[in-house]
C-alpha cells in the first residue's frame, strides 16, 4: 500500500515533513498548501515539483505571480488518504472540521490543544497505543525532546519523578519579528511550564513538573533535566542505555562540541540539509548519576525533531508498522538519522 499524503501549512514544519513524505517507500506526497504568493511558493512549485493547493479565493492572486496552482486547498484535502496539519498553532483545530466533513484522517502539530485529536503522541513512548486512531497529535518539540529521554530510561529504569528546566530559543530563524533581543524571561513566571503538563498528555502517569525560559538565541532549545530512576543505576548504565536508543545521539564537549552553535556548526559540515538536527542530542560529560538520582543536558533543535515523529504518525494511522521499532527504522533510514 502506498498511503496519499497531504501537507496543509507549508512553513517551518510542513516544508520538512513533506520531504520526509517524499522519501518514504510506503508514502506518497500528493500536494502541498500555500496562503501567500511568496518565494516559497516558487520554491515548492518549480524547484521542488510539488502540486501547490491554495484557498479558493487566492488562486488568481497565485497565477498573476507567475505561479502554477494545481487546484484549491479543498480538493487537496479530497485527494488525500491523510492530512498533515502543519498550520499556526489554534488554526488546525478550525480546519479539523472540514477532515471531518471530507472524511479524512489528520495529524496535528504541538501547537494544537491535546483534544483536538484522539491521541497526543511520541513514537518512543506511545506508538501501539496510536495504531487505527483516525486524529493524532504529535506534541511540540520541547515535549517530543523530553519524552524521547524520559520514556527509553523509564523503560530501561522506571521513573519515580522528573523535575526540568527547558531554556527556550526566542524564535526560529526566520521570525524577525519575535524576541526577547536582549532579555531572559521566565515562561511563565507562575509554574509549571506547560511543557511538563504536554508531556503527561503521553505519559498520563509521570511525575514530571517543568520550568522554562526564553533566551536570545535562534538555534536550538537547551534542558537541564533532573529524575529519580526506580532503581539505582551506574553512570555507565545510563550511558549505554541512551546510546543504543534509537533517536538520541551522545556529544562530547571535549571535542568541542561546547554549545548549540558548534552542535548547528557540525550539522552544516556533515551537509545536513537545512543544519536539520532530528535527534535529540544529549552531552555525554553532563549525565550524572548518584544512586538511584539522575541529571543531565540536552538539547532541541526545535525546526526538525519532530519530523521523523509525523512520519510514524501516518504509519500507525494506517497500520503500516505494527511496532515502534518497524516503523523507527524506516523513516530512520530514509531520513539519515543515527543509527
Ligand atoms: P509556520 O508559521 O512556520 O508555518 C505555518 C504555515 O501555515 C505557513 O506557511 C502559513 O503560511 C501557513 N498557513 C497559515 N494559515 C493557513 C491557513 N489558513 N491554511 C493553510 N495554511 C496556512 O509555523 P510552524 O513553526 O511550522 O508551526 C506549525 C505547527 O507546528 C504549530 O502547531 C507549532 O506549534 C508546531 N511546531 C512548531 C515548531 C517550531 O519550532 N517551529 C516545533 C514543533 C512544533
Amino acid at each position: 500500500t502506498v498511503v496519499n499524503v497531504a501537507i496543509n501549512g507549508f512553513g517551518t514544519i510542513g516544508k520538512r515533513v513533506a520531504e520526509a513524505v517524499t522519501r518514504q517507500p510506503d508514502m506518497r506526497l500528493i500536494g502541498v498548501s500555500k496562503t501567500r504568493p511568496d518565494y516559497s511558493a516558487v520554491v515548492a512549485t518549480r524547484i521542488l515539483g510539488y502540486n501547490l493547493y491554495v484557498p479558493a479565493d487566492k488562486i488568481e492572486e497565485f497565477e498573476k505571480a507567475g505561479i502554477k496552482v494545481a487546484g484549491t486547498i479543498e480538493e487537496m484535502i479530497e485527494k488525500a488518504d491523510v492530512i498533515v496539519d502543519a498550520t499556526p498553532g489554534g488554526k488546525g483545530a478550525e480546519y479539523k472540521k472540514l477532515y471531518v466533513e471530507k472524511g479524512k484522517p489528520a495529524i496535528f502539530q504541538g501547537g494544537e490543544k491535546a483534544d483536538v485529536a484522539d491521541i497526543s503522541f511520541s513514537t518512543l513512548c506511545n506508538y501501539e497505543e496510536a495504531l487505527g486512531k483516525r486524529y493524532i497529535r504529535v506534541v511540540s518539540c520541547n515535549t517530543t525532546g523530553l519524552l524521547r529521554a524520559l520514556c527509553t530510561l523509564r523503560k530501561a529504569f522506571g521513573l519515580k519523578w522528573v523535575r526540568a528546566t527547558i531554556v527556550r530559543r526566542a524564535a526560529d530563524p526566520k521570525e524577525v519579528k519575535r524576541g526577547p533581543v536582549n532579555a531572559i524571561v521566565p515562561d511563565p513566571a507562575k509554574l509549571p511550564s506547560h511543557h511538563g503538563v504536554d508531556v503527561k498528555t503521553v505519559v498520563p502517569d509521570l511525575d514530571i513538573m517543568t520550568a522554562a525560559v526564553v533566551v536570545p538565541t535562534t538555534l536550538m532549545h537547551v534542558h537541564v533535566v533532573y529524575a529519580k530512576l526506580a532503581r539505582s543505576a551506574t553512570r555507565e548504565e545510563v550511558i549505554r542505555v541512551f546510546e543504543e536508543a534509537p533517536r538520541i545521539i551522545l556529544v562530547d564537549a571535549s571535542l568541542g562540541l561546547k554549545s548549540t552553535a558548534d552542535l548547528v556548526e557540525l550539522a552544516r559540515d556533515l551537509g545536513r540539509r537545512r543544519y536539520d538536527i532530528p535527534e535529540l542530542v544529549i552531552w555525554r560529560e553532563s549525565i550524572t548519576v548518584n544512586g538511584d538520582e539522575i541529571v543531565w543536558i540536552q538539547a532541541v533543535h526545535q525546526e526538525s525533531i519532530v519530523v521523523p515523529e509525523n512520519i510514524d504518525a501516518i504509519r500507525a494511522i494506517f497500520k503500516l508498522a505494527k511496532k515502534a521499532e518497524d516503523t523507527i527504522r524506516v523513516t530512520d533510514e530514509t531520513l539519515g538519522l543515527k543509527k
